[in-house]
């Protein structure tokens, strides 16, 4: 069947700024969740949310 293409995922980009103070991820900006992967830290990075859709730059 198909292969499972496993395509290596780029960690998020924090906001070293925002996270150097961060007790959590130790100024990290982003945490590494039990399957491997990077992910933003939820205590210092604002929620990204759905920034891919609807995403206008109205100038
Ligand atoms: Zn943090």
């Amino acid at each position: 069947m198909a292969y499972g293409a496993h395509h290596p995922v780029l960690p998020p980009h924090p906001d070293l700024g925002l996270a150097r103070d961060c007790e959590h991820c130790l100024g990290w900006g982003t945490v590494v969740t039990r399957d491997g992967d990077h992910e933003l830290c939820r205590t210092c990075q604002p929620d990204p949310g759905d920034g891919e859709s609807g995403l206008g730059f109205a100038s």
